[in-house]
């Protein structure tokens, strides 16, 4: 195994407790009752999945009770899979077949919550990307297209004034969008080039440095979303280091960054050992080998 070792993979319970965490904070925003109320609404995509009472989903027989894990049923013995989905938070009942359109579901929304945040933070913003789009696609633009949008503006905003850190965390929300997607090709890009940026050690007054102390060096959740979308992509070792110098090279380029991708990838070998050695919280998981 090289450097990206499968290690880091997320229970479903997990993904499902961070969605209804960041739903809480997406609801603390500054603009309190006063905000116009979202032209969007999560129940456009939201669907009554599964059945939600002890009934076998593949052949409708009664069931003694309510399964709470996954479970053959003892009549036709399909495998019932015990999920919560995101119309109601209601554990329901699903066909193996139904699982991935389940995620799917908690992906989007995950995406809504993120797209509900962009409109608290600025709405104006949002209401005319929307109305923009809408117009130019000649009906109502999808909430996942304004966010691409917005998003994409932000970044070329922050690029024209050298804001190099908000730009880094632009990137970073467009990789984590993709992924929600299920674009993994596309996702990867935009992860390695936030890593590569993270190791150049950007700032918010044009410059990069990547001479500041290690521990300022980049997150270790970088290199935790490259592992989750290397696995759900099936994406080896060997194609993200490719990805990564190939890919970045033209970002060198195009942003005369001081360390070359290869300069970059060498470094973040170095840390990555550096912090799984000593420990560092958060990259307890990681496995270099
Ligand atoms: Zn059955």
């Amino acid at each position: 195994m090289g450097l990206f070792k499968k290690i880091f993979q997320k229970s479903k319970q997990d993904e499902i407790q961070i969605t209804v965490t960041s739903s809480k904070i997406a609801h603390l925003g500054d603009y309190g009752e006063d905000l116009p109320p979202l032209n969007y609404d999560e129940s456009e995509f939201l669907t009554e999945i599964g059945n939600t009472e002890p009934v076998c989903p593949y052949c409708n027989a009664e069931l003694e009770k309510f399964p709470q894990r996954k479970k053959k049923c003892p009549n036709c013995g399909n495998p019932i899979y015990s999920r919560s989905r995101p119309l109601d938070r209601k554990k329901t009942l699903i066909r193996e077949d139904e699982v991935s359109e389940l995620e799917k579901e908690w992906s989007k929304l995950r995406l809504f919550r993120e797209f509900e945040l962009e409109y608290r933070t600025d709405p104006d913003c949002i209401t005319k990307t929307a109305g923009k789009l809408s117009e130019k696609f000649g009906y109502k633009a999808a909430f996942n297209d304004v966010l691409w949008s917005v998003y994409s503006k932000q970044r070329a905003k922050y690029a024209s004034k050298g804001y190099w850190g908000y730009y880094r965390n632009s990137t970073m929300k467009m990789g984590q969008m993709l992924s929600n997607e299920g674009k993994y090709d596309q996702s990867l890009n935009f992860m390695l080039e936030t890593l590569y940026l993270d190791l150049n050690g950007p700032d918010n007054h044009g410059h990069f440095n990547p001479n500041r102390p290690n521990e300022e060096l980049f997150a270790p959740g970088i290199l935790q979303d490259i592992q989750k979308i290397a696995s759900k992509g099936d994406f080896s070792d060997t194609k993200i280091a490719e990805s990564f110098i190939l890919h970045n090279t033209t970002i060198y380029k195009a942003l005369k960054l001081p360390l070359s991708p290869e300069e970059a990838w060498k470094q973040q070998q170095i840390l990555t050992e550096m912090r799984v050695n000593e420990e560092y919280p958060g990259l307890v998981y990681l496995n270099h080998n």
